[in-house]
């Protein structure tokens, strides 16, 4: 099963009617008229007046909402509510919350309570998820089941670790696997029956919070099962929800790169991928980039649904600036240029109170449609009813991959040694914001794809190497693409046990590089790596990691210019069948990263359209008809001056653009140009 079948982009999103009196509700789709919303997100939150008492249901408040959604014709992405459970539960059940890492079994309070491995949580979630498809599934508005909300957190409870025994149980077979994949002979942790096995938290493995672990191999596997507990979790709502509404699609609100659930584990069991985009304050276009790629990369490809994002201000954060005058469009456009096929919002009208009441809505405490985010939002519905359907379905044509591993990312932050300092995310989003600069599409993925159309895959801190996939990379070089690889790669297999080889382990003959000794230096310290030679080199700074590399074949691109290994490589590059494998075996700067990147790019010819622009994103998506949108991005606060190079028409201002003429794109300006074939 695919996305929810649609000729124009949804666009709305989560609406909350149970907080206001009715006489509200009509102004808001008074509202929702001018502003052109075709799609409300309903029940999201909404368990507890669904059923107020165990044996006890009450439709009541749904049925009116979901009917004045159909009454005023709009598109309905109908919730579970299954995010909080109600206060009765956790009361009659207390087994239903949650236990935290310091083993303080919760009470009730908060969202995102529930204990993934409780019976009765279990049971009634199904349950309510299943009462709620029974009543609404031939309602032909209902266009999408949105199962839970944001699945996260963890739990440490008595159920959560029988639970993880017998995860563990299925993973290994036998106690004697087990204590191998663990190498319990260190620190006398031997294990002679399941039942000694404990859950790994604050009381158990780890000190100094949940990175610091005595037995990584334990805590990956908890984080692995904790993955699959919600998955079930997720799991058992759809197998309610599908016994009574075989055709719509069902989704979940994934968060783009949320350390604690592994997404790739999880996308198999969606039918199309949705997240909420909440990016970290500085609001950088490539982090929005490279987590729309990652969820788009989560179904192979296919467009997802951007579940949420905020109109303007956020609350959650200790500041929380607003967005600016165009950003909001800018981003919306952003999410579609990546692959988004409907553009919606948290929360149509703002919360009158508790934690979300000063977190920005379309519509504000004082009801108005004269406000500057109002009028923008209007503005963006009115300029997505004109563009119309034309980009739904349409794939990103990449020849560029980047993979992502939850594993490896797990693995490298719990590690101790060589330097807590290196983070997952910070390193990756290095890699793709140099591709992002270069203006390459990227298709993120995960280390299992097929890997056979692709002439570039970077694999930054690939630490973990699991299955064949070093024989997949080498594949990749042997038919004449690059592979490019960085330090603390290939250093361990999937039990986060050392390879017994040359570090980078199963890497190292694609790389054509052996590593004895890595150094790690705090953030003040850099040593210079010169890149290259003559006007086209480049000396970049390097920080936090420095391996000490032996070529076995591979050519010195980049050496160290300080300390006791100057003049030793930094960067390599091998010749591996027609292609080749590149090494970066320090921390670059940006500058250096970019500066290998583009040699890695530029060997297959891959150039962003406009390479001297680099506040401009352009991204390009193919249709299923054909056709070619480029879409133009303008981050800056200027207006930019663009060389044109093919023509085509601006979708969304009727004007043509001429090949060869420059055109102008105004600050954070949104240009989508149907290219001339
Ligand atoms: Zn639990």
């Amino acid at each position: 099963m695919n996305l929810p079948v649609s000729s124009s982009t949804p666009f709305g999103g989560d609406y909350s009617p149970e907080q206001w009196p009715q006489d509200v509700w009509k102004e808001d789709y008074r509202l929702f008229d001018t502003a052109r919303i075709d799609t409300v997100t309903l029940g999201v939150f909404t368990w507890a007046q669904t059923q107020p008492a165990e044996e006890l249901y009450d439709f009541t408040v749904l049925d009116g909402i979901v009917a004045e959604a159909e009454a005023h014709g709009r598109r309905i992405c109908l919730a579970t509510g299954t995010g909080a459970h109600p206060a009765w539960m956790a009361r009659a059940h207390p087994e239903v919350t949650r236990t935290d890492f310091e083993g303080r079994r919760h009470r009730y309070g908060q969202r995102h309570n529930s204990c993934p491995s409780s019976p009765v949580f279990r049971r009634l979630s199904a349950e309510v998820a299943g009462r709620i498809a029974e009543r609404y599934a031939d309602r032909p508005a209902v266009i999408a089941w949105h199962v839970g909300n944001e699945y996260g957190g963890a739990c440490y409870c008595e159920r959560c670790t029988a639970g993880f025994r017998g995860w563990l149980r299925e993973r290994y077979g036998t106690l004697e696997a087990l204590n191998t994949a663990w190498n319990t002979a260190f620190w006398s942790h031997t294990f002679y029956d399941w039942d000694e096995i404990e859950a790994p938290s604050a009381l158990t493995e780890h000190w100094r919070g949940p990175d610091h672990t005595a037995f990584q191999g334990i805590t990956l596997d908890y984080l692995r099962f904790m993955s699959d507990a919600m998955l079930a979790n997720f799991r058992d709502e759809k197998a309610a929800i599908r016994r009574f509404s075989a055709g719509t699609p069902v989704t979940t609100n994934f968060m783009g790169m949320y350390r604690p659930l592994d997404y790739h584990r999880w996308a198999p069991h969606l039918d199309f991928a949705s997240w909420d985009n909440y990016p970290p304050e500085d609001g950088s276009p490539a982090w929005m980039g490279l987590s729309h790629d990652l969820m788009r990369g989560l179904k192979d490809g296919q467009p997802f649904w951007l579940m949420e994002q905020a109109p303007t201000t956020t609350a959650c954060r200790d500041v929380n600036p607003v967005k600016r005058p165009g950003v909001m469009r800018l981003w919306s456009w952003q999410a579609v240029a990546h692959g988004a096929d409907a553009v919606l919002y948290f929360q149509m009208r703002a919360s009158r109170g508790a934690s979300e009441k000063y977190f920005g809505a379309v519509i504000n405490h004082a009801g108005r449609d004269d406000t500057r985010v109002f009028r923008e939002v209007a503005s963006l519905g009115a300029e997505l009813e004109r563009f119309g359907g034309v980009a739904l379905g349409a794939r990103t044509p990449a020849r560029t991959a980047l993979l992502f591993d939850w594993d490896s990312w797990w693995a490298l932050e719990m590690s101790d040694g060589p330097s807590r300092l290196v983070r997952y995310q910070q390193v990756v989003l290095g890699y793709y914001r140099a591709l992002w600069e270069a203006g390459v599409d990227v298709d993120v993925v995960p280390v299992t794809a097929d890997l056979s159309g692709y002439d570039v895959v970077v694999a930054p801190v690939l630490h973990m190497l699991k299955g064949d996939l070093a024989a997949r990379l080498e594949a990749v070089a042997r038919r004449g693409g690059s592979v490019l690889a960085t330090y603390l790669s290939g250093r361990v297999d999937e039990s986060d046990n050392a390879f017994l080889a040359d570090v980078p382990g199963p890497l190292a003959p694609l790389m054509g590089v052996r590593v004895d000794e890595w150094d790690a230096r705090g953030p003040d310290f850099a040593n210079p790596v010169r890149l290259g030679e003559g006007p086209q080199g480049l000396v970049a700074e390097a920080r936090l990691l420095f391996e000490l590399v032996q070529p076995r074949g591979a050519e010195v691109i980049g050496t160290y210019q300080a300390d006791f290994y100057a003049g030793t490589p930094a960067v390599t590059r091998n010749s591996f069948g027609a292609g080749h494998g590149w090494y970066v075996a320090a921390g670059l700067d940006q500058a250096g990263v970019g500066w290998v990147v583009r040699q890695v790019l530029d060997t297959h010819g891959i150039a962003g359209r406009y390479p001297g622009l680099p506040g401009l994103e352009t991204a390009a998506r193919v249709a299923p008809d054909g056709t070619r949108l480029l879409f133009l991005l303008n981050h800056a606060a200027e207006p930019v001056e663009v060389p044109a190079e093919a023509g085509g028409l601006d979708l969304l201002t009727g004007e043509r653009i001429e090949p060869g003429r420059p055109f102008g794109l105004d600050a954070y300006g949104v240009r989508v140009l149907r290219e001339d074939d």
